[in-house]
């Protein structure tokens, strides 16, 4: 069976309440589709209004950050009963800039993949290589690190629901897309790295997106790879290019 391609935006901490409801609403005609799953993941004070902005259509909503913990005395934090309760679908777990600024390493963000599926909401793991490490000819090794770290404990049932989204982090932001041998080598890696650690079955399933500088010129040779199952989009998805990436045939 052919996997179903997922293509996520994922706004960082952009758009005020406001904002995000104007967005989505001039968004909703452009993004329509059958033939992909669409969701936007967006700062935690943005999921209510923007669950509710959507209601009706093909969108679906992620968070794009979730707590190791269940609840308490944990300032500034969103749990994931929270995010689930208020009507989110994924999340976003490891995202580079989290692991750059925030120091969250691989142990941290392994329970908080466990801490998803506790909530019943799929993971949208992020890994990628920097620069140097792709120069170091690192960058599998690297990968195959994270992710090994990051599964600890997670059983096949749950890998075979779960989206990894490779994101070279020479490429998230810079307007510097990975080439299409590039992202399907790795993403074909990760794939393999999946029936290794679990079953050849888990990794037919499980849904790998290439994130970096995705935009509608660089999203149909992309998307057309035989191991990327879409993109987890920055930048454009704030703006009506989201929609040609969406409708990227
Ligand atoms: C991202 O933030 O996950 C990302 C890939 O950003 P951009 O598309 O802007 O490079």
């Amino acid at each position: 069976m052919a996997r179903r391609k997922i293509i996520a935006g994922n706004w960082k901490m952009n758009k005020t309440p406001t904002e995000a409801k104007a967005l989505v609403e001039m968004l909703a005609p452009l993004v329509k589709s059958d033939e992909v799953d669409v969701v936007y993941c967006v700062p935690a004070i943005d999921i209510v209004p923007v669950v509710e902005a959507v209601k009706g259509t093909n969108v679906e909503i992620g968070a794009e950050n979730i707590s190791d913990k269940d609840s308490g005395a944990f300032t500034g934090e969103i749990s994931g009963a929270m995010i689930k309760d208020a009507g989110c679908k994924y999340v976003i777990i490891g995202h580079s800039e989290r692991r750059d600024y925030y120091k969250e390493d691989d142990a941290f963000l392994n329970r908080k993949v466990h801490k998803a599926f506790q909530y019943d909401l799929i993971p949208i793991l992020c890994c990628g290589e920097s620069l140097e490490q792709r120069e170091a000819g690192v960058t599998l090794d690297w990968i195959r690190l994270q992710l090994k770290s990051d599964l600890i404990g997670i059983t096949a049932e749950q890998a075979a629901t779960m989206v990894i989204a490779y994101e070279p982090i020479w490429a998230i932001g810079t307007g510097k897309v990975a080439t299409t041998e590039q992202a399907q080598e790795v993403c074909h890696a990760i794939r393999e790295l999946i029936a290794e650690i679990y079953d050849a079955d888990t990794a037919e399933k499980i849904r790998i997106q290439y994130g970096g500088s995705v935009s509608a010129s660089s999203a149909p040779e992309l998307f057309a790879q035989p191991d990327i199952d879409g993109g987890l989009v920055g930048g454009a998805s704030l703006k009506a290019d989201f929609g040609k990436i969406v409708n990227y045939k």
